[in-house]
């Protein structure tokens, strides 16, 4: 059955003005699973006018009381609980995760939930001290409409973020959902409106970047955009947001650095290593997919990545046994497969998974896992973010050399150490141009810390009190007391 997706404004389920529709495919087969809107300016105003009066009209969401706004959310919590597991099955057959790892994405959005929920009766000012002549009271506000734009690869728990933290900030909102991915975040406000959410808080609507994301960043009614997506499109956001001065938040790519050292726990090493790229498909901006290996154990290590990227289980997403699913699209399957063509001319291929054989799955964009060794900090594959599980394995020598390498890339989003020696651990953190650090782990991004990118990985943070702040404005109200 073919669903039919309607844009969300101001309450009602809506067509696009101009009645069009774009299709949305499950990518482990091909086939067409719903239509969505193919909203154009027109539909993107008539959502932010929504979002603009239900911030602006006698300031009714940003002046619902806090505790109010804090319950909303987290009877949303609930609801998602409820709904869990039907949300990670459209979740997976719509992006092609496997349904365990959905799962996984469904409970933190219900986490995200509780947690700004809870930060919505706590967010508070200041009263520096300014002398016995005045008195200073520091207020935080909402910033106003915000305006969300996400991409495919977590498509609800992207969304999730951005929207609980900026709800329990006090701002109105307006979704863009990715044009790959629409189903989930077509939930959000039939649960949140189930929640007590009043209409216009928040506004969806579909449609493709150029014609649905562009309108939202151009318009002077919009006070905020938080992005997340390509570092490509990110740049286009910042230039377009810079005509209003909007304020923007941008969660970019990455070419995270993993860094196994000799004395690392070798078993575990390997296996988070892999993890780190391989997990969803390694379409993850912070997939660690330079892998740095100490010479010493190179090539035990190697053979030991290679033993499990063969034993990585593709299939159907819905199905309990599958541990990789298909990418999301045929561009993005094609995408990666010109980079896997490029590491077979530059690098050497130590190994590759299989594809399923399930003929039901033969239209599906799957890509097995993929490593190459012997590579070198410089080559493409070292240097792009592929988004897929592709593993590019250099060798290094001495720590000053992998924490040279590890920064000397454009991006700064993560990176993952393994070691045994605390001291070499934190040293090479801290040496570390980027937003997060895992030590013995990878590709934690718990709800409660901040997350987001140095250098060409983007700006400002999501998730944690600082994902709160990004959504509110601060105010200085400076009281005269003397003379
Ligand atoms: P990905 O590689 O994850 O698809 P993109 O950066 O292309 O990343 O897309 C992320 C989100 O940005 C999607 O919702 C997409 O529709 C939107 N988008 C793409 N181009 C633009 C644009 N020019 N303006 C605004 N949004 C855009």
């Amino acid at each position: 059955m073919v669903e039919t997706l309607r844009n969300h404004i101001d309450g009602p389920w809506e067509e696009a003005a101009d009645g069009g529709r774009f299709e949305v495919v499950n990518p482990a087969t091909g086939e067409v699973i719903a239509t969505a809107p193919d909203s154009k300016a027109p539909d993107v105003e008539r959502a932010i006018d929504a979002a603009r009066r239900a911030f602006d009209e006698g300031m009714w969401w940003p002046g619902t009381p806090e505790r109010e706004r804090g319950r909303i959310l987290l009877r949303a919590a609930e609801i998602v609980h409820r709904e869990s597991e039907r949300l990670a099955r459209m979740e997976a057959l719509d992006s092609g995760k496997p349904i365990a790892e959905a799962r996984d994405d469904i409970a933190e959005v219900a986490y995200c939930f509780e947690y700004y929920g809870g930060w919505a009766t706590k967010i508070r000012g200041d009263v520096p001290p300014v002398g016995p002549e005045a008195l200073s009271i520091v207020v935080k506000e909402p910033v106003g409409v915000a305006a969300g734009i996400t991409p495919w690869n977590y498509p609800l728990l992207q969304a999730a973020q951005k929207v609980a933290a900026a709800l329990a900030a006090g701002c109105t909102f307006v979704l863009k959902p990715p044009e790959q991915t629409p189903l989930t975040c077509l939930e959000l406000p039939k649960i949140l409106e189930e929640a007590g959410l009043p209409p216009g808080v928040l506004n969806v609507v579909t449609g493709f970047g150029e014609t649905a994301g562009a309108p939202l960043v151009a318009s002077p009614k919009v006070d905020k955009v938080s992005f997340t997506g390509s570092k490509e499109v990110g740049q286009i956001i910042m230039r377009s947001a810079a005509d209003t001065l909007k304020r923007v938040t941008l969660e970019l790519g990455g070419k995270s650095p993993n860094i196994v050292f000799a004395d690392a726990d070798f078993a575990a090493a390997v296996e988070g290593s892999c993890n780190g790229v391989f997990w969803n498909q390694g379409e993850i901006c912070s997939a660690g997919s330079r892998v740095f290996v100490e010479r010493r154990i190179y090539d035990d290590a190697l053979a030991a990545m290679a033993e499990h990227a063969r034993k990585v289980r593709l299939g159907d997403p819905l199905e309990e046994a599958t541990t990789m699913g298909p990418l999301v699209s045929r561009e993005q399957r094609d995408r990666v497969e010109r980079y896997i063509a490029i590491g077979m001319e530059e690098a050497r291929l130590a190994a590759q998974g299989e594809r399923p054989t399930d003929p039901r799955l033969s239209g599906g964009y799957f890509v097995p896992p993929t490593i190459f060794a012997d590579a070198t900090n410089d080559l493409t594959i070292a240097r792009e973010e592929i988004f897929g599980p592709v593993m590019t394995v250099i060798p290094f020598t001495e720590v000053e050399e992998v924490v040279r390498l590890a920064n000397d890339n454009e991006y700064g989003l993560a990176a993952a150490i393994w070691t045994r020696d605390i001291t070499k651990a934190i040293t090479v953190a801290r040496a570390l141009r980027v937003g997060t650090v895992w030590i013995n782990g990878t590709q934690a991004a718990p709800v409660e810390a901040p997350w987001g990118g140095y250098k060409r990985s983007g700006i400002g943070r999501e998730l944690g009190e600082a994902g709160l702040e990004d959504f509110l404005e601060t105010k200085h109200v400076y009281v005269e007391l003397g003379g």
